[in-house]
């Protein structure tokens, strides 16, 4: 197979009967693209059939990989292990779960190729309960505030990255809510598309808004205190040395 360009990274948790359905909707997507990929499951220590799905899946496509976690380490450590094993210039991170649209990839890749360095996802028309639109539409607003920053939709997980923009990132649990806040800060070109978001048809979300409210809100303080000891890596260049000009005839 010749060297990816473009990693797709998709951490799970009890995904079983989504994954053949989003296995062939990326298959189908970059067969119409015709750009070298790898996809990365990220098996984040599902206790369900997810791990032998992916087995049979990876079996019959060499685009797959399979990394898998001992314990369950919560969506973010899901990120960053498909972050560190991903050889593509490109990552391109979704769900498991289908709600996101692999047929939308392309939209994002467009806006790489305008030249910003970042796209991130906004859910035009969102499906999932009324208390989950409203503790989003919230928490997004409070975390704009505190970060200052203008992300319409941090929770879309549909969103392409240069992966050098990932490669120097402070890894923690919790931060898949500030990446575009992470990889500003280093310097990243960040914008935002419109992309579908379908109803989650098997399985079951994992969150609810009491494990999601506290945890985010610690999460907040710590990126808060982050931003005032970042180091700026714009802020270093190396200096040219010019060799000594030997006297002539030496
Ligand atoms: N996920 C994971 N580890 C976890 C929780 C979730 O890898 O501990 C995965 C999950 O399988 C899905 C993605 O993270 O692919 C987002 O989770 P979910 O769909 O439950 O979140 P929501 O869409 O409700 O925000
Ligand atoms: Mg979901």
């Amino acid at each position: 197979m010749t060297a990816p360009d473009i990693s797709f990274v998709v951490p799970l948790y009890n995904e079983e009967e989504n994954l053949p359905e989003l296995a062939a909707e990326i298959r189908a997507t970059m067969a119409r693209l015709g750009r070298p990929y790898e996809v990365l499951f990220v098996d984040d220590g599902s206790t369900d059939g997810s791990l032998e799905a992916l087995r049979a899946l990876g079996a019959a496509d060499p685009h797959l990989r399979i990394l898998r976690h001992r314990r369950n380490a919560g969506q973010s450590a899901g990120l960053a292990t498909g972050f560190r094993a991903a050889r593509g210039r490109i990552v391109v991170t979704l769900d498991a779960d289908l709600q996101n649209d692999p047929a939308d990839v392309p939209r994002l890749l467009d806006e790489l190729e305008r030249g910003y360095d970042v796209v991130s996802g906004v859910r035009v028309e969102r499906h999932d309960s009324w208390t989950r639109r409203f503790s989003s539409r919230v928490a997004n607003s409070v975390r704009n505030w505190a970060t200052d920053e203008r992300i319409t939709d941090v929770g879309c997980s549909l969103k392409a990255y240069r992966r050098e923009f990932l490669d120097h990132l402070p890894m923690f649990g919790g931060m898949h809510r500030f990446l575009p806040t992470l990889v500003r800060w280093n310097g990243a070109r960040v914008t935002e598309v419109p992309v579908r978001h379908r109803p989650r048809l098997h399985g079951v979300a994992k969150y609810g808004i009491g494990n999601r409210l506290f945890r985010a809100l610690a999460d907040l303080f710590a990126v808060r205190w982050m931003r005032t000891r970042w180091i700026d890596p714009r802020n270093a260049e190396e200096v040219a040395v010019r060799p000594a000009r030997t006297p002539e005839g030496e």
